[in-house]
């Protein structure tokens, strides 16, 4: 079962892994990395690998100056580029906690510039700090799996009560491969079901009502496959009367168990008297269990059946709609799009840290100072006034909006920084 899920289709390794509590392959690149810089930092003082992490880290400055806010293409292939960000990611992590962050205070972006500037020096990375660089990465791996499992949580909880009984009888009655891989997936949620890249959607892809794109919807509720659903259902029905079983009427207002029945999950007898209980859901019944078995099986096989053959074509068409896409949906499918690019960690860390910039107005303040100056020490004065006076209007529309003019700080700070 286990294996079938895994098998799902574009169901990122990313989340697999860390659902499974496994470190994803980029933790363990970026763990590399921070032991790297740790271990080059410990080479002898004026060592020629000290001294050419600080030539990168100048180059790479160099590079975002120059570049501005485009997405430094030229930039991200330098060493500095990602390991920067993954030390962001650590300072995030670590969340002001002093156990994770190195020794003496301060973030670990800080710290590793400082400790690349001193190459000269005679410069050892202390224990404290090699320990809380560690405790830094485990908290970036157990957040990154916190994400991926939250986001699971909401394609699994639409579908929790099928899975309370851990049982297998429906998957062995009706052998039918691939309608007994759908009602596995099924128990995985919509995101097993119909794909990762497509669990996302806010809205049902048929009957358009947002929110509902969930699997009860879609197999219990959706006006749009009303007929195929309520025909399917009657035949299975006439099947168990047809059989002398006790099945109840009223198949539409009964949806949620007919739902239930369609999975492969359990009902109750007075529902439809096959011993599908929660407690004893098939061949655990009261009566002998040969028997039951003898007289049971056939008749749910042959409703599983019926009920198998709306549900493949369900999910089958509901697939290729969502793979056709629409705009309106605000969703297109990209065609040959690299799956993973878009569920990697380092695309969501960034956006987030982007989204945290946009509200922290003083952090920003703080970059545009620092771009100035590197500006102006590399002879770039046109570059640091463009900087400073973006920062300036900055100021000023923020203070208008607060209602605190405060010209003179501006006229100050001009005169001393350029
Ligand atoms: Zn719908």
């Amino acid at each position: 079962m286990l294996r079938m899920a895994l098998q799902a289709p574009n169901t990122p390794l990313v989340a697999l892994r860390s659902i499974l509590g496994i470190p994803t392959l980029q933790t363990r690149f970026d763990c590399d990395r921070v032991r790297l810089l740790l271990s080059i930092i410990n080479t002898p003082q004026g060592s020629y690998v000290r001294q050419q992490l600080c030539d990168e880290l100048e180059l790479y400055d160099g590079i975002v100056v120059a570049e501005g806010d485009e997405r430094l293409p030229a930039a991200s292939g330098l060493w500095w580029h990602r390991t920067l960000q993954v030390l962001a990611v650590m300072d995030v992590a670590a969340a002001g906690d002093q156990s994770a962050l190195p020794a003496g205070g301060g973030s670990w972006v800080d710290w590793a510039r400082l400790v690349a500037a001193q190459w000269a020096g005679e410069l050892r990375v202390s224990k404290e700090t090699a320990a809380a660089s560690r405790v830094a990465m485990l908290r970036v791996e157990a957040r990154r799996r916190a994400r991926e499992i939250q986001r699971c949580v909401a394609s699994l909880g639409e579908v929790s009560e099928l899975v309370d009984t851990p049982n297998l009888a429906p998957f062995v009655v009706d052998p039918k491969r691939d309608v007994t891989q759908l009602r596995i997936q099924l128990r995985g949620g919509r995101r097993t079901l119909f794909g990762h890249r497509h669990f996302h959607l806010d809205r049902c892809p048929w009957c358009t009502e947002q929110g509902m794109f969930t699997v009860p919807h879609l197999v219990r509720d959706c006006v749009i496959w009303e007929e195929e659903r309520l025909e399917a259902w009657e035949k299975a029905r006439a099947v168990a009367v047809a059989a002398g079983v006790d099945v109840a009427p009223h198949v539409a207002v009964l949806r949620h168990y007919w739902y239930h029945f369609t999975c492969g999950a359990a009902v109750p007898g007075e529902f439809l008297d096959l011993d599908l209980d929660r407690p004893t859901h098939f061949a655990r019944g009261t009566a002998p269990a040969t028997r039951h078995l003898r007289l049971a099986l056939p008749v749910y096989q042959r409703m599983l059946g019926i009920t198998g053959v709306f549900l493949r074509v369900l999910v089958s068409k509901t697939r290729e709609l969502l793979e056709a896409g629409n705009p309106a949906w605000g969703y297109t499918p990209e065609v040959n799009a690299r799956r993973v690019a878009a569920d990697n960690h380092a695309a969501w860390e960034l956006e987030e840290a982007r989204a945290g910039e946009e509200d922290g107005g003083g952090d920003r303040l703080e970059r545009a100072l620092r771009e100035a100056a590197t500006a102006m020490e590399t002879g770039d004065e046109a570059r640091a006034r463009a900087v400073l006076r973006q920062v300036f209007q900055d100021l000023e529309d923020a203070g208008e909006e607060e209602g605190t003019e405060e010209p003179a700080v501006e006229e100050d700070s001009e005169d001393g920084s350029v």
